[in-house]
């Protein structure tokens, strides 16, 4: 008999200490991506990944104290030798078929071992009883990423299949520890209504974080799913506003972040974005492409001295934004269009962000790489540029936030020095980057601007 590919797969996972988690993800939310990839990205194959027999567990968990890793479920994402990506899904922790015995060798192991690395989960198959014997045996070993969407079980169960209601996911709001909680953000009214369920539940002696998350969606989402993050989108920044006003207070709420706007991110990180950029020497005949979220800031804010920047676009035909879900392609067709555009000064660099060939650290999710970039455009220099995955994965506060809605980039940009250094005081200086530089007994400060 053949062997079993996903089996011999498993078996090499379990002998480096992985379980890799289920996938296609059996929880099915009506806004996850992970089934509709290889519709965007035909070279991309969700790997098959079955319910482990216990053997397979048992050689998994004795791997454990070999390795002394933090066990969770991994999603390993790789490129196989045939050139093609194969994409396991982030699947949901409580969703991986394991027993409350099995669940519970998973986090004794981490006690074991020190660490407390966080379970994701979306609330399907995780019951009251389940989080109560966890976080009462491993306090503090077990800690959990709850994607509780919603408080609200009319939305809810259209995102999520045969969703019941969120009475467990209420008391489990209570006695979690550290808990990260997520919202997805429909309208301002609804998101505010569940923070103050978070803030009423929430374990006061180990107060949760809350991240809010707007709904992305592709073209092939359905309706309700784009309205939803049509919506939501639409009053976001009121959201900001409400919450940086001080009208309410969260006081059981250790922190609420935010995953939106894109633009808010480059705006936060402009600084580092001119250091990594300012050892190229940018000038003319320089093209930096980026993701449409970072566009109006790179070009606004951070690159000058005449270099063009111009976005970049995926395929996916909805409200995505970033840089994680462009391919070679995405750079193939965009920047063929820019390369034909007439130009006094041509094109002799193109600065690209290093973070789209990801997978395997090679290649992009539909498995291209840069060298066909550079085969394609031979007669331009191809630059990765790398911006670290804390950059990538960070959160907004909500002062972050607020100050990317206020800021009026055009009138900053074109800000002249002579008038801003009209309101400087006596040991203030204004810095050729646009930097207040201020002398004091304690030494030398800097601070940037912000109309
Ligand atoms: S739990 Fe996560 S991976 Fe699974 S379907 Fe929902 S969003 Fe997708």
């Amino acid at each position: 008999m053949e062997p079993d590919f996903e089996d011999l797969r498993s078996d090499a996972f379990a002998a480096s200490g992985y379980y890799p988690n289920r996938s296609p993800c059996p929880v099915g939310c009506k806004f996850c991506y992970e089934r509709s990839l290889p519709e965007f990205y035909p070279k991309l194959k969700v790997a098959r990944v079955r319910p482990r027999t216990p053997e397979q567990f048992d050689f998994y968990t004795s791997k454990l104290d070999e390795y002394r890793a933090s066990a969770i479920p991994i999603s390993p994402v790789v490129l196989e030798p045939t050139g093609m990506v194969t994409y396991t899904s982030n699947s949901d922790f409580f969703a991986q078929g394991l027993t409350l015995d099995q669940l519970d060798r998973i986090v004794e192991a981490n006690t074991k071992t020190g660490t407390s690395p966080y379970v994701s989960t979306m609330g399907k198959g995780f019951d009251f009883a389940t989080a109560k014997f966890l976080q009462e045996k491993h306090p503090d070993a077990f800690r959990v990423r709850l994607s509780l969407l919603t408080y609200n079980d009319e939305i809810k169960r259209t995102l999520i299949p045969k969703w019941e209601d969120s009475s467990d996911m209420r008391k489990i709001t209570s006695i979690l520890r550290d808990a990260n909680i997520y919202l997805l953000h429909f309208n301002v009214e609804q998101t505010l209504a569940d923070l103050r369920v978070v803030d009423e539940l929430a374990n006061p002696d180990s107060k949760p974080r809350v991240g809010v998350a707007v709904v992305h969606h592709t073209r092939k989402h359905s309706p309700q799913v784009q309205k939803y993050g049509n919506d939501g989108l639409a009053d976001f920044e009121a959201l900001i506003r409400h919450l940086m006003s001080g009208a309410e207070a969260f006081e059981n709420i250790n922190e609420i972040t935010f995953q939106h706007p894109a633009e808010g991110f480059t705006f936060r990180f402009r600084n580092f974005l001119r250091e990594t950029l300012a050892p190229y020497h940018l000038g003319e005949s320089d093209l930096v492409l980026c993701s449409k979220g970072a566009f109006t800031v790179m070009r606004d804010l951070v690159v000058r001295n005449g270099a063009t920047v111009r976005p970049v676009s995926d395929g996916l035909g909805g409200s995505t934004t970033f840089t994680t879900t462009l391919c070679t392609d995405d750079f193939v067709r965009d920047l063929g269009e820019i390369l034909a555009e007439p130009r006094d000064v041509p094109f002799r660099r193109v600065l690209v962000p290093a973070p789209v060939w990801w997978v395997s650290n090679q290649t992009c999710l539909n498995g291209g790489t840069i060298d066909d970039l550079r085969n394609t455009f031979p007669t331009v220099e191809i630059v990765p540029v790398d911006v670290p995955l804390d950059i990538l994965e960070s959160r907004l506060t909500v002062r972050e936030a607020y100050d990317y809605y206020n800021v009026d980039l055009a009138k900053t940009r074109d800000l002249p020095h002579d008038v801003v250094a009209q309101c400087l005081a006596p040991n203030e200086s204004l810095t050729e980057t646009g930097f207040v530089r201020r002398l004091s007994d304690d030494g030398v400060s800097y601070d940037e601007l912000l109309v």
